[in-house]
């Protein structure tokens, strides 16, 4: 079994503050440590369910964030950024067996998270795919579904774990963090692991091809901008259209064209 882990940091347990998530303060390294911590224990869940084979993307902000020598030695780490338009599932394809995410978030503009964002936090407000708020999740498990790969597994703040469950109502979940105004709620990070470990293992050992999410046949990309001077700048991309001084449309029935549209626009 070869099994996808794509790591984020803003739905690590307890994760509350950007301070937390950037390389240059020093509230950040506890929280390195603890993506680093629940990657291991999925990692661990994986292994004891058959994984021969783990690969992982880190794949928040500076794509530097987790501590190799901590790992199983059977891991690959892919560290930075490619820039190729997969990004947090740089890599993936039809050889791995199942995709896992650990420190997902809710989407932009949701209250689920005072980290809340999608893609980036600097330039659009949210992101709508086919009438619905789209976030991380959706689009990189959207890469899978092209690929008939299951996504079986999130962790991260309630409000992207709700969201998963409602796409792939078999995946499992491990709400780490519920997000209240600017402040969390979170479980304590010892149990996040335990649950983390249990939960990987049960479903890779499970019937985990009911996990499927089945990709739409058209794309229609809605952006919101938070400012009007990118949205005007954006609205030359190819095929891109402007709706208002802070909104555009991109129309496509080739995922892998919102994907690049995504890398020049937004990422
Ligand atoms: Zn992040």
């Amino acid at each position: 079994m070869k099994i996808y882990i794509s790591a984020d940091l803003e739905g690590v347990t307890g994760a509350t503050h950007w301070d937390e998530t950037d390389k240059t303060k020093p509230d950040y390294q506890f929280f390195a440590q603890q993506m680093t911590k629940e990657v291991k224990a999925a990692c661990e869940g994986a292994i004891k369910a058959g994984a021969k084979e783990i690969w992982i993307k880190d794949a928040h902000d500076t794509a530097r964030n987790i501590y190799a020598d901590e790992l199983p030695t059977i891991v690959k780490l892919i560290r930075g950024w490619s820039e190729h338009p997969f990004s947090m599932v740089q890599g993936l394809d039809k050889t791995f067996d199942a995709l896992l995410m650990i420190g997902y978030h809710s989407y932009g503009s949701s209250g689920s998270n005072p980290l809340s964002h999608t893609l980036s936090s600097k330039k659009i407000n949210y992101l709508k795919l086919n009438g619905e708020i789209a976030s991380e999740f959706l689009i990189y498990s959207y890469i899978a579904a092209s690929m008939e790969i299951p996504v079986v597994f999130v962790s991260g703040d309630e409000g992207i774990c709700l969201e998963a469950r409602k796409h792939i109502p078999n995946i499992r979940t491990v709400a780490v963090n519920q997000g209240i105004g600017n402040s969390t709620i979170s479980i304590h990070p010892k149990l996040a692991l335990k649950r983390i470990e249990e939960e990987v293992n049960s479903v890779l050992k499970s019937n985990f091809q009911n996990c499927q999410i089945k990709l739409p046949e058209h794309f229609k990309v809605e952006l919101s901008f938070k400012k009007h001077t990118l949205a005007y700048r954006s609205s030359f991309y190819p095929g891109m259209k402007q709706i208002s001084p802070t909104e555009l449309w991109f129309e496509t029935n080739n995922y892998f064209d919102v994907l690049r549209m995504l890398l020049f626009v937004i990422l």
